[in-house]
């Protein structure tokens, strides 16, 4: 079967790291050969993530030729002698890296959903856009601080695609949340998917606000993806015993820090990622269940910004970076 296959595709990969010039679209990089306990999986949404600005910064560290993405969702081509969990045929939806390319390769008890061959083409989008974004959310207002009904919880980049789907989970837990974001117009979207309270980073003061709203006692909790220019003032905005979630460098990465700066409020302070919630057997049973069930009833949506062809990517990246989207870019692979 694989002979029916190509031996090269289009992907999207750096080959050294930098700005927006170094991505390339290739298409004579050499489709992956599979080992017998592996499936191969022909794509056809791949979800772009801010992840991947930090591979092509250096930010995080990578092999090169490095082929970006982190999610996809597409159809089952291809698989090992081993493999008894997957057929050819078979839609599924999966975590990995190397997505932006037309095949991608994985192995059978890795985190892959298996679709119903009735999943309709929006459903396919749904889960390219929601399995990095919407497992992170799942995973972290459970796992890195459990979130409870009546908790004030302060959430930035709130109109982004993580922002929007921790908006929602949040509400189904009864919290309140306090929405950050640039623009009146973000903020307006963070209502719409739950969020309770507004701050626009550029006009107000971010701490003042939030004292205002939790009747100066600060926030249970705070989800914090900005990184270095919010630490301090995400450390001044949490009451006492509040949890610090620190989870992404969008202004760049949080300096060392001296840990006794926990102290005074004695605050839990967590640096999670999503991979390392997902991993046990029994954690991505019991999470992908869960995930399943609340995008099939809707309640767990992506709001799609756009889907941009394989080839485009580097435009997608560049309105991303520059925070003029909001909701999720798809890429849609040939
Ligand atoms: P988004 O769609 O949220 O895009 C990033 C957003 O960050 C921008 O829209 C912008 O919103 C905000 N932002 C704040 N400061 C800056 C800045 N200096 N430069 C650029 N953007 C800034 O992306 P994602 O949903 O993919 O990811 C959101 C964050 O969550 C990222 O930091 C990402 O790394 C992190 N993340 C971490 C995971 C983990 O496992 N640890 C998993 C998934 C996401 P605004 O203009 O409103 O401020």
């Amino acid at each position: 079967l694989m002979s029916s296959l190509p031996s090269v595709q289009k992907v999207v990969l750096i080959r050294e790291t930098g700005g927006l010039e170094v991505l390339r679209f290739e298409d004579n990089f050499p489709v992956p050969e599979i080992s017998s306990d592996e499936i191969l999986i022909k794509n056809k949404y791949a979800g772009i993530n801010y992840i991947e600005s930090y591979f092509r910064k250096g930010i995080y560290p990578a092999e090169k030729p490095y082929l970006l993405g982190r999610e996809a969702s597409g159809v089952v081509v291809a698989r090992g002698d081993n493999v008894d969990k997957f057929q050819v045929g078979d839609k599924v939806a999966y975590l990995s890296g190397n997505t932006f390319a037309q095949y991608t390769k994985i192995a059978q008890d890795k985190q892959i959903l298996k679709l119903p061959e009735t999943t309709t083409d929006d459903h396919m989008k749904q889960y390219a856009a929601l399995m990095v974004q919407g497992l992170t959310a799942l995973t972290f207002v459970n796992d890195a601080y459990s979130v409870q009904k009546g908790d004030f919880v302060l959430l930035y980049a709130a109109a982004g695609g993580a922002g929007l789907a921790f908006n929602q989970l949040l509400k189904q837990k009864g919290a309140h949340t306090i929405a950050v974001a640039s623009t009146d117009d973000k903020l307006q979207l963070a209502r719409d998917y739950g969020a309770e309270y507004f701050i626009n980073s550029q006009k107000d003061d971010i701490l003042a606000k939030v004292m205002e709203y939790t009747n100066g006692e600060g926030v249970d909790a705070a989800f914090d993806s900005v990184g270095k220019d919010t630490f301090e003032i995400t450390l001044s905005a949490l009451k006492r015993k509040g949890t610090f979630v620190s989870f992404g460098n969008a202004s760049g990465p949080v300096p060392p820090l001296n840990i006794g700066r926990l102290s005074p409020k004695n605050i839990k302070l967590l640096r999670p990622q999503l991979f390392a919630y997902v991993t046990g057997a029994d954690d991505w049973e019991r999470y992908s269940k869960e995930f399943v069930r609340l995008v099939d009833s809707d309640l767990l949506t992506a709001k799609i910004f756009g889907v941009y062809p394989l080839e485009n990517y580097k435009d997608a990246a560049e309105l991303m970076e520059a925070r003029k989207t909001v909701g999720k870019l798809l890429l849609e692979i040939p």
